[in-house]
């Protein structure tokens, strides 16, 4: 049998550190990673052959659980008609309907086209090219500890695996590009509006998670996504929501629906952009929007954007098979689950004596160690708070067969696949993590 520590070994040799993407290797709560050889359902087996209930579920992608069979039939079949051809697909239109007909509130549908790429790291990275094209202007907001993929631009005090390293930007991004990038704290309208009133005319627009789940979770404030949108659309400039991670994961409309469930007027993004669960576990992701901004598209217009594996068969079928299946009462599940989860931990974190609060946004939570006056509103004060507590934590929770994120500053994902029997099983376990986290 090949051991995990073996893979890490061999794999370290050739991949740096071992890994495709950073927060896999386990750098902030240290010890090895599990390799997976399979997963089905609310778990995931690794090549030890040690079966494991599954807290991250792809970092948010497996909404249904894992290997969902129809997903996995859909797939299959789609594979059996050819992997790739580099030319439009029947299936395109249909998933993009699909999208764009869920994104719906009061008569108002911001998506009203749709372009499908691989990965929420492109779809970002051409929303802030079409919000440039379309203004003609350079400078871009964001704000600090959200994370929107690994595009020069938008690796400025961001969040996910950056806030994990403690990294306030990376290497190899210019100066100048950073200069570009304007980054405010998250839930500041103050901020927003100075930035606005001192170089609003050379602001294209701003980029925001729908909900902030890359620095650990932090929702928005009341009024905090309606109020940046005024204020972007007073000076000209363009707002791309950014619900790679959020969307259809938290409702079968994604964030900006459940803001919007009772709005007479809902809020209205000039750009979305959307990933993970749209593919259901295949790379697929996408940008959507006002068909004023996003017909700047070639080959329409002048704003360029292309990929070979754009729309491939395997990414649509898997995305269109999942979305179908994603009813509301998979959500239903899914915010039971997560809602039962997070009395269980607060109780074993209560009962352990560990000061501690769980931040929310829908069913995605994360935990915030140390004593907190009320929900943390930005990245400043997580950072603040007690994050050595959860290596132990995660470890004693692995231990038990229990993985959980391998980072304080990541959300927790449960799946329709997560009932009640798994619960209890986490449930099991979590007095001897909290225990761990005491210490
Ligand atoms: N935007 C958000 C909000 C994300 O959470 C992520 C990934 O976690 C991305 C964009 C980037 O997506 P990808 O990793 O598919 O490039």
């Amino acid at each position: 049998m090949t051991t995990n520590a073996e893979l890490f070994e061999r794999s370290a040799r050739i991949i740096p550190g071992g890994v495709d993407s950073p927060v896999r290797a386990f750098g902030s709560v240290g010890g090895v990673p599990r390799f997976i050889a399979s997963a089905s359902g609310a778990t995931v087996t690794d090549v030890e052959g040690r079966q494991y209930i599954d807290l991250v579920g792809s970092w948010g992608p497996a909404l249904l659980g894992h290997a969902e069979p129809h997903v996995v039939a859909a797939v299959q079949e789609a594979a059996a008609r050819g992997l790739s051809f580099g030319a439009p697909i029947e299936g395109e239109a249909e998933l993009a309907e699909l999208v764009a007909a869920r994104v719906e509130r009061a008569g108002v549908r911001p998506v009203e086209r749709l372009r499908f790429v691989s990965t929420g790291t492109e779809a970002t990275m051409t929303a802030i090219r079409l919000m440039r094209g379309a203004t003609g202007r350079d400078l871009i907001v964001k704000f600090s500890g959200l994370y929107h993929g690994h595009s020069d631009s938008l690796l400025v005090d961001a969040g996910s695996g950056l806030a994990t390293f403690g990294l306030p930007a990376s290497a190899g991004v210019t100066a100048a590009t950073s200069a570009q990038t304007i980054v405010l704290p998250y839930n500041d309208l103050d901020a927003v509006r100075r930035v606005f009133d001192e170089r609003g005319d050379d602001i294209a627009g701003i980029i925001v998670e729908a909900a902030a789940a890359n620095m650990g979770v932090v929702a928005p404030l009341p009024g905090f996504n309606a109020g940046i949108i005024d204020i972007a659309h007073a000076h000209g400039a363009l707002v791309t929501y950014d619900e790679v991670l959020t969307g259809f994961r938290v409702s079968e409309c994604g964030w900006w629906g459940l803001e919007n469930a009772d709005a007479a007027e809902p809020y209205r993004p000039d750009l979305m952009t959307f990933g993970k669960v749209i593919g259901g576990g295949m790379p697929i992701a996408a940008v959507g929007g006002r068909a004023g901004v996003m017909d700047l598209l070639a080959p329409v217009g002048p704003v360029y954007q292309a990929g070979t594996l754009s729309g491939n068969p395997l990414a649509i079928a898997g995305g269109i098979t999942t979305l179908r299946l994603a009813d509301a009462t998979v959500y239903e599940r899914v915010d039971a689950a997560s809602a039962a989860l997070r009395d269980a931990i607060g109780e074993a974190l209560d009962a352990a004596g560990v000061a501690h609060r769980i931040q929310t946004a829908g069913s995605l939570f994360s935990i915030a160690f140390g004593e907190h006056d009320g929900p943390l509103t930005d990245y400043a004060q997580v950072r603040a708070s007690e994050t050595w507590r959860y290596a132990p934590f995660f470890h004693a929770l692995l231990d038990q067969g229990v993985a959980a994120p391998p980072s304080a500053y990541e959300a927790w994902f449960v799946s329709a696949a997560h009932d009640a029997e798994i619960v209890d099983r986490i449930a099991a376990a979590l007095p001897r993590a909290a225990a761990a986290a005491a210490e």
